[in-house]
């Protein structure tokens, strides 16, 4: 039986780095170790629809190293549904510590190379017409619709800003979907010139609704998708240091970098109160030399 940790909370920041403005962070990566904890909530309702329209099997999309490709591989396996993975490049010697463990999950891997890879919709055509297909990074409406459960228990009405690193979006589309009209929702984006994803988030917002203002910090990328230079490594130890908080290096290193700076040049007033979704993401950090990270 695969079971997933309701013992996730909410870790108050003590040390200097926060300049004493009042920042705390949802541990949703204390939901699980290897499933990502943003990505369990995207995935809820596709399953949901793949059982419903009777599919057995899900496929989807991703590179060697992809928290989605892992968390679709064990979120599948926990609802009975069998799931295949098309793996953007050609079939490694050895697997990589992500692609182990979704292995162990029972996924199956389809290798394609780069240039076919962007072809989604020829490789569909490729593979059974009855696969329940979930785009890559679980974009979309019900993507949305999952990440909007995050906040519901853990919100309240005294936080001003929530902060959240983004991919897709669309965890970020399901924060605003739920975050109460006063507070500001703020996206950290974890890849280099994508100015789109405003527009990306829109397009799976509910359209009919009073929404909250969003905004989409675009300099906090360090170079690029998953470039992680010595000086992220080490922000990442210093944090571990001063708050025993442990981040990846794709996305939650980088929020919470963001979020230091914005302390340090006075973005917050002194009475605002800050909520960080920590989203998951450790396994990444597992590519890394041994000992390059102190946690
Ligand atoms: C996938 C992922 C994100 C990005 O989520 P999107 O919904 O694609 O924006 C953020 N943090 C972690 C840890 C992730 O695995």
């Amino acid at each position: 039986m695969l079971s997933i940790s309701k013992d996730i909370d909410i870790q108050k920041m003590q040390s200097h780095l926060f300049c004493q403005i009042d920042v705390q962070v949802l541990r949703l990566d204390k939901i699980h170790p290897i499933v990502s904890g943003n990505k369990w909530f995207k995935l809820k309702y596709y399953l949901q629809e793949a059982i419903i329209q009777q599919k057995n099997t899900v496929a989807t999309f991703g590179g060697a190293f992809s928290n989605h490709i892992v968390a679709t591989a064990f979120a599948c396996k926990s609802v009975g549904l069998n799931s295949i993975g098309i793996i953007r490049g050609e079939e490694p010697k050895h697997l990589s510590s992500t692609l182990q463990a979704a292995k162990e999950y029972g996924m199956e891997f389809h290798f394609v190379s780069r240039a076919n890879f962007i072809e989604k919709e020829n490789l569909k055509t490729q593979f059974e017409p009855n696969f329940y297909w979930v785009s890559e990074g679980g974009y979309g409406l019900l993507g949305m619709q999952g990440a909007s459960e995050i906040l519901q228990e853990y919100n309240d009405d005294s936080f001003t800003h929530i902060i959240a690193s983004c991919g897709t979006g669309t965890m970020l589309a399901g924060l605003v979907n739920t975050a109460m009209p006063h507070q500001k929702v703020l996206g950290i984006c974890a890849l280099k010139g994508y100015e789109n994803i405003h527009h990306s988030i829109q397009q799976i917002l509910p359209a009919n609704k009073q929404l909250p203002d969003f905004s989409i910090l675009h300099n906090y990328h360090f170079g690029g998708y998953a470039k992680h230079p010595s000086p992220l490594i080490e922000w990442m130890n210093a944090l571990w240091q001063a708050e025993q908080l442990p981040t990846d290096i794709v996305y939650t290193s980088k929020l919470m970098y963001a979020v230091k700076e914005l302390c340090k040049n006075q973005y917050f007033s002194s009475t605002d109160k800050v909520l960080i979704i920590h989203s998951g993401g450790l396994q990444g950090n597992l590519s890394l030399p041994k000992h390059t990270l102190r946690f």
